[in-house]
């Protein structure tokens, strides 16, 4: 199974809302269907003011207006986090 492929098939399995619900604790609940979300505070600077870190809830991509951490999707979000290349990120993703 090429690494494509697989991304593709976790991406498929984890909606973003579930997966950003977990990864950030003080996101705001999401409602199903919307688009880009508040998602609390930023995880990748030490962030005092709720609203900078948005995350889009369809296609898991993320942005902070602060710091300018942004990718498009669940992956990148873990690649970044946690300083994982794609393969690892894949990995800890498909362990979940
Ligand atoms: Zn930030």
């Amino acid at each position: 199974m090429t690494s494509a492929v697989q991304a593709s098939r976790l991406k498929a399995a984890i909606p973003p809302a579930e997966f950003y619900s977990m990864e950030l604790p003080t996101m705001p609940a999401p409602r199903p269907g919307q688009g880009w979300v508040n998602g609390g505070l930023c995880p990748f600077h030490p962030d005092r003011h709720v609203g900078n870190f948005r995350v889009n809830l369809e296609s898991g991509a993320f942005t902070c207006f602060a710091c300018g951490a942004k990718g498009g999707d669940i992956i990148a979000f873990v690649e970044l986090r946690y300083g994982l290349d794609f393969a690892d990120a894949l990995e800890l993703l498909a362990s979940r």
